[in-house]
């Protein structure tokens, strides 16, 4: 399906700019076709971008939480209303399957609709004091200027799952999307502009990350940084903040887990860790990548996940019958092949058939068939490293404790989970993973916008997204304790 190169503008100071130099968005199922187009920004169009926010923080740190939730619901509301045609637009640039793409607009809807409902709850709380005339509280104040920096691989959900509680917590923010998906964050910004969402409060930046770096954090008005993307970009966050007063949130890289105890219902097992290893092409930082097996059901595990990946149809996200679409970029394909074949090379066994992408409907795209490795190393890349794709290696073990050990001994620690029927060895798994999310019987992935959500380890920087503790990082704490002089005070 060929359509039309949409032209986009940035969102800044209510208005649509648009710039002198473009990036161009390919479709990761036929390169050939451009997509998109977005301005590529110099480092004083960003600068612009900062003073255009921070006048709009002006205003909505003013605005009450009720009126900032009213708008964060209509948001939700518009999500929902232009489902169809943001799932296009985000299958179209990022490769997922439609299917994949409407969950995604949904969740990016259940974020405004959550910190939305939030502008009604508490803003701080009563403290007690011990003298009856004072009255003490807390109130939550917003940090001023935010900036996040998303990644291409849920390119809808990562910014709502940062706008939504930055926004309603009084911030403004810039958003500065990856470079491959830029479409759907404009798009983002558009339901919000239309949700009424006063100028300034919400604006994005689009250019290549390591050339306007710099500028997305010089403007002195930056308070907080919300990143996810790779270990590398965050180190350079974190160093280029150093020193300075600004918060820093960083969410990682993962190398997830997934440990089949000896009594699990193998067939339910198989087939849950097979769709959180092999949905959305395995480019999920929740995705699990390494498969730990009891060695007694080794083989059946070995044989489900096979079979899960051999029933998947590669193609074209928008083709309906699609079950699994291409990974985002030529550069990412090439990576995760790179990484099967040095696995090769260092002894592991391809349990997966090699499949042929020549033909019509795939060979001007990115790719990679779903791959199980097994004879895979302990201390080898494949099992090590993070390799965001559809790739999963298996090994065996005997104990629990040593199932335990194998896992932590990651550098990375951002979601497990065990299957298994024993109380006992669900509870000591869920106690000593040493991971931001432990799940069981359920997916490494997909875990609802209430949920806080957030790694440890190398996996991020220990702050918690969602739910209400992923408002924290959003805004600050005042304390007040109060006497009241006049006449009127209560006295006991
Ligand atoms: P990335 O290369 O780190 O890019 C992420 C974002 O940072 C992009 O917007 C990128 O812009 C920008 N960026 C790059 N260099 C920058 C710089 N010097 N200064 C400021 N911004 C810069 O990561 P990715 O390849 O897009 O995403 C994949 C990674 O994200 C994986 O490691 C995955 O595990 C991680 N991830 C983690 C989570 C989590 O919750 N833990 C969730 C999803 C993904 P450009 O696109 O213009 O380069």
């Amino acid at each position: 399906m060929t359509t039309p190169v949409r032209i986009l503008a940035n969102l800044s100071d209510g208005e649509w700019l648009s710039s002198v130099g473009s990036i161009e968005v390919h479709n990761p199922a036929d390169t050939r076709e451009v997509v998109a187009a977005v301005p590529s920004m110099s480092a004083e169009e960003v600068g612009a971008v900062f003073e255009a926010a921070q006048r709009g923080f002006a205003t909505w740190r003013d605005t009450s939480p009720v009126d900032r939730g009213r708008i964060l619901l209509r948001a939700a509301a518009l999500l929902r209303e232009r489902q169809d045609e943001l799932s296009l637009t985000l299958t179209r640039e990022m490769g997922k399957t439609l299917a994949e793409a409407r969950g995604e607009v949904g969740k990016a809807a259940d974020f405004f609709e959550y910190y939305g409902g939030l502008g009604r709850d508490e803003q701080g709380q009563i403290l007690a004091h011990e003298s009856p005339d004072v009255h003490s509280w807390t109130s939550h104040e917003p940090l001023g200027v935010v900036l996040a920096i998303t990644p291409w691989n849920d390119p809808l959900l990562t910014p709502a799952r940062k706008i939504a509680p930055a926004l309603i917590a009084g911030n403004s923010v810039v958003l500065k999307p990856a470079s491959y998906t830029p479409a759907i964050a404009i798009e983002l910004a558009r339901v919000l502009h239309d949700a009424a969402l006063p100028a300034g409060v919400l604006n994005t930046v689009t250019g290549i990350g390591s050339e306007i770096g710099d500028a997305l954090l010089a403007h002195p008005a930056l308070r907080a940084v919300s990143f996810t993307g790779s270990n590398e970009v965050g180190a350079g966050l974190a160093a280029s903040l150093a020193g300075r007063n600004v918060r820093l949130l960083a969410e990682l890289g993962g190398k997830n887990a997934s440990v089949v105890l000896a009594d699990a219902d193998i067939e339910y097992t198989v087939a849950t860790i097979a769709a959180a290893a092999f949905a959305q092409a395995g480019q999920r930082c929740t995705a699990t990548s390494r498969v730990l097996a009891h060695r007694s059901v080794l083989d059946r595990v070995r044989d489900g996940l096979v079979a899960a990946a051999r029933g998947h149809i590669l193609g074209s996200g928008v083709e309906p019958g699609t079950t699994m679409g291409p990974v985002v970029s030529p550069a990412q394909r090439d990576s995760i092949h790179g990484f099967i074949d040095r696995a090769l090379t260092a002894g592991a066994t391809r349990a997966t058939p090699a499949v042929d992408v020549s033909g019509e409907s795939t060979k001007y795209g990115c790719f990679v068939a779903p791959t199980v490795l097994t004879d895979v190393a302990s201390d080898s890349e494949i099992w090590t490293e993070e390799v965001f794709g559809p790739v999963v290696a298996l090994v065996a073990f005997d104990t629990l404790d040593e199932a335990l050990e194998i896992l932590n001994s990651s550098q990375y620690g951002l979601a497990a989970a065990v299957y298994t029927n024993d109380l006992g060895a669900a509870h000591a798994f869920a106690t000593r993973a040493d991971v931001g999310q432990v799940a069981v019987n359920l997916p490494t992935s997909g875990w609802d916008v209430h949920m806080p959500f957030g790694g440890s380890k190398a996996s991020g920087s220990g702050h918690k997204e969602q739910g209400s503790e992923g408002l924290d990082f959003y805004r600050k704490t005042k304390t007040v304790a109060l006497r009241a002089l006049s006449r009127y005070r209560v006295r006991q």
